[in-house]
C-alpha cells in the first residue's frame, strides 16, 4: 500500500499480488450517469464490485447514500444491497428456468414482496423496456437484445435508487446497442436514477455519461465531463483514446449551450428590444413568454424598423428560430445552424428555453483542439 501511494505501478508490484484498483477516489451525484471507462483489465469490474460491497477494498471507504458500507455488518450490507442497489451485467445473468416475468420480479421476490404486487411491478418494468406481453416467455426464446432488456427490467422493477451496470451493452450488436443506449437515456429522463455505467467503449461513454472516469492500470487517470475530456485530455493515454472520436456525434446541445445574453418578453416592444441589443452588443434576441417558453427571435434590423415605423409591440417582428432538445448531438444541428444567424435554441420538453448555441460556439466545439492551434505560433516566426 505504501509503495502504491508513492506512485508505484501495478506492474512493479505484481510479484506481491494484483493491485486491481489503486487510489480511486470519486463521487457520484444523485441522478447522474457516471461512466467508468478503460481498457480490459484496467480495474472497472473490481471497482464496481467494491461499490456493492462484494469486494471490500484493502484500504479506504465506500459510502453509499452517506453510509460507509465497509464499516457495517454483513446483515446490514445485504439489506442495503437488496433495497438500494441493482446490477445489470454483460451476460444478462437471467435464470434460465424462470420466465421473463419471474426473472424481472426476482429482486422483489428476494425482498419478500407478495406475488401479485411483484408481478404487477415486473410487468410495468417490462413495458418500460418495450417487452410488454413477454412475461410468460423463457429467456432462451428471446434474442440477445431482448434478454438484456429483461436484465434491465429486473433492475428497474427493483426500484432502487442506484443502478450499477457493468458492460451491460457490450455483448450486443452495434445497432441493438445503440437502441439500448437511446432507451436508457430516455428512461433516465423519466426515472432520474443514479447510475454507474461501465464500458470499454469511448463513444458509448460519451453518449451516456454526464461524467466519465478514465481508468488505466488500476488508477483513475481523468475524471471529467465529455467536454473536458475532449478538450483537455489529462495525458497522452487519454489523448490517444479520444483521437478517433467523432466530436459531432458525441457532444450534445447540452454540452455546448450557453445562457442567452438577455431575453425579451413577448409583451415588450421594439424600442426595448433595440435597447437591450445595444446594451448586450448582440444582433438578435430570443423572445419568451411568461413561462419561459420560446416564441422566436427578433433581429436588430427588424427591431430598428419597428422603432422607425412607431410600432408598440413585437407583433410581426418575431421570426422562427430552430430549436433542439438538450440531448441532440451536434451533427444534427449543423444544417439548422447554417441557415439561421441566431444559432439554435435549446429547449426542454415543454418548450422552455434552456440556452442557445450561437453559430460560432458550434463551430469551435467542432474544431479539434489538438489540431490547428493558431495561438502557439513560435516566437521566431511572429512579426
Ligand atoms: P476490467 O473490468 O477493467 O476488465 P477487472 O477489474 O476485471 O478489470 O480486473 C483488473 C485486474 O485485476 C486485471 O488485471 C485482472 O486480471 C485482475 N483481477 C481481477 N479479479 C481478480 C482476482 N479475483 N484475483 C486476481 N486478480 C484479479
Ligand atoms: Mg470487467
Amino acid at each position: 500500500m505504501k509503495k502504491l501511494k508513492e506512485g508505484a505501478s501495478r506492474d512493479e508490484l505484481k510479484s506481491q499480488g494484483m493491485a486491481a484498483v489503486i487510489d480511486a477516489s470519486f463521487e457520484v451525484a444523485p441522478g447522474e450517469i457516471f461512466v467508468v471507462m478503460g481498457l480490459s483489465g484496467s480495474g472497472k469490474s473490481t471497482l464496481i464490485r467494491t461499490l456493492n460491497g462484494i469486494q471490500p477494498p484493502t484500504e479506504g471507504a465506500v459510502e453509499i447514500f452517506g453510509q460507509d458500507i465497509t464499516a457495517i455488518n454483513p446483515r446490514q450490507l445485504r439489506s442495503i444491497r437488496r433495497e438500494k442497489i441493482s446490477m445489470v451485467f454483460q451476460h444478462f445473468a437471467l435464470l434460465p428456468h424462470r420466465t421473463v416475468g419471474q426473472n424481472a420480479a426476482y429482486a422483489l421476490e428476494v425482498r419478500g414482496i407478495n406475488r401479485a404486487d411483484r408481478e404487477a411491478k415486473a410487468e410495468e418494468a417490462l413495458q418500460l423496456v418495450g417487452l410488454g406481453g413477454y412475461a410468460g416467455y423463457y429467456p432462451h426464446e428471446l434474442s440477445g437484445g431482448m434478454r438484456q432488456r429483461v436484465g434491465l427490467a429486473r433492475a428497474l422493477a427493483a426500484e432502487t435508487e442506484l443502478m450499477l451496470m457493468d458492460e451491460a451493452f457490450s455483448a450486443l450488436d452495434p445497432l441493438i446497442r445503440k437502441e439500448m443506449q437511446d432507451q436508457l437515456l430516455e428512461l433516465q429522463q423519466e426515472l432520474g436514477k443514479t447510475i454507474v455505467f461501465i464500458t470499454h467503449d469511448l463513444n458509448e461513454a460519451m453518449r451516456l455519461g454526464n461524467r466519465i472516469a478514465v481508468m488505466r492500470d488500476g488508477r483513475i487517470v481523468q475524471n471529467g465531463t465529455t467536454e473536458e475530456i475532449l478538450n483537455d485530455p489529462a495525458n497522452d493515454y487519454v489523448a490517444q483514446f479520444i483521437q478517433d472520436v467523432d466530436r459531432t456525434r458525441v457532444l450534445t446541445a447540452r454540452d455546448v449551450k450557453e445562457p442567452p445574453v438577455a431575453l425579451l418578453g413577448a409583451e415588450q416592444g421594439p424600442r426595448a428590444a433595440h435597447r437591450l441589443m445595444r446594451e448586450h452588443q448582440t444582433s438578435a434576441l430570443c423572445v419568451v413568454d411568461q413561462a419561459k417558453r420560446l416564441q422566436g427571435v427578433v433581429y436588430e434590423t427588424d427591431a430598428a424598423e419597428g422603432v422607425a415605423t412607431g410600432k408598440d409591440t413585437l407583433e410581426g417582428l418575431i421570426r422562427p428560430m430552430p430549436t433542439t432538445a438538450p440531448q441532440t448531438v451536434l451533427a444534427e444541428l449543423l444544417t439548422a445552424a447554417a441557415e439561421h444567424d441566431a444559432g439554435v435554441a435549446v429547449v426542454d420538453s415543454d418548450g422552455r428555453l434552456e440556452g442557445v448555441i450561437p453559430r460560432v460556439t458550434l463551430l469551435s466545439a467542432l474544431a479539434d483542439p489538438s489540431s490547428g492551434d493558431f495561438q502557439t505560433i513560435p516566437e521566431e516566426v511572429q512579426v
